[in-house]
């Protein structure tokens, strides 16, 4: 059994066979995941201290670790168990309210060693960000699209969860630039709509719910939730092409992911999204459904860190 920390104040975190305080996990600096963001990650959040979808998150981190050839040395339940041992050590360490995310990385490791390299393996939890991004919930995500687009799959693809994130950092710092409380929208090399620096866009037009195919964005755990409960509000679902007239002349448009879960868009470049402000009829009822899914009230644990 190894020694839990939890209790003394610090969070611990799963480092490579030992459960350390935070402090005291290091990184080489010829790790391959540091030197080249060479590894890949996952993330899940917790909803009143119950982790969300486990599982389908590590399925997704398993078919990332397949495309980056990294064997993680573990397998999927070991990786559960171990996850679900940091996240019951720092739950007590959880202020009231609030919640985790929940994250997994595995590093190629570091070269130079005898034989072949070994994985870095990181499993750790780390408060979400309610307060700074409460207003977003009261007033919508103001939205840019950035002069950067999504990396093509041709290249490297958008559907696996690597740590290489500078295309959507230079996306997101193009953004900020410009108003630092804005969003990014990135565009596929085709001009259709891909994904933000961390999420997925939905648009709703004339009731129907569309949202980028998977080819061109990653798989959002959060996406995947919001298609489910539309199927079951018999609410249409399209995944297609979505170019920005479409999004332009959308009635509604909100991101989902997994702390955001579902975040009403107010303005695209500027121009607001359909009439009925934040969030639209379809918004709420999504947001409502989500709520009921999680068991917490995901607009409220938002709004009650409003200033
Ligand atoms: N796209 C990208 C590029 C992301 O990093 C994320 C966050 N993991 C998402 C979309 C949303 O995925 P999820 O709903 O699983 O958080």
């Amino acid at each position: 059994m190894m020694e839990v920390y939890g209790m003394d104040g610090e969070r611990v975190v799963y480092m490579s066979g030992e459960i350390v305080p935070e402090s005291e996990a290091k990184i080489s600096i010829r790790d391959r995941g540091f030197v080249y963001g060479d590894a890949v990650f996952d993330t899940t959040r917790t909803f009143g201290g119950e982790i969300f979808r486990l599982q389908e998150h590590l399925e997704r981190l398993f078919n990332s670790l397949k495309y980056m050839r990294l064997d993680p040395g573990m397998s999927q339940g070991q990786i559960s168990d171990l996850t679900m041992q940091v996240l019951e050590s720092n739950l007590p360490l959880l202020e009231e309210g609030d919640d985790y995310w929940v994250t997994q990385r595995f590093t190629r490791g570091v070269p130079g060693g005898d034989g072949p390299m070994k994985p870095t393996v990181i499993i750790e939890c780390t408060p979400l960000p309610f307060k700074v991004r409460a207003a977003y919930y009261r007033d919508g995500l103001p939205v840019i699209t950035p002069s950067v687009k999504r990396t093509p799959p041709e290249a490297m693809s958008p559907r696996a969860k690597m740590h290489n994130y500078i295309n959507t950092v230079l996306a997101d710092l193009e953004v900020k630039g410009q108003n630092p409380d804005a969003w990014a929208m990135m565009l596929d090399v085709n001009g259709n709509i891909a994904e933000g620096p961390g999420s997925n866009y939905f648009f709703v037009k004339d009731g129907v719910l569309m949202t980028p195919g998977e080819q061109y964005v990653l798989g959002g755990i959060s996406r995947q939730t919001a298609l489910e409960l539309a199927h079951e509000l018999s609410i249409e679902t399209r995944e297609t092409d979505i170019d920005m007239f479409d999004a332009y002349t959308a009635d509604e448009a909100f991101v989902t992911s997994t702390s955001f879960c579902i975040c009403p868009v107010s303005t695209i470049n500027g121009t607001t999204i359909g009439t009925a402000g934040v969030p639209g009829p379809v918004t709420d009822r999504l947001q409502k459904a989500y709520s009921g899914l999680v068991g917490v009230d995901i607009v409220g644990q938002y709004l009650a860190r409003l200033e």
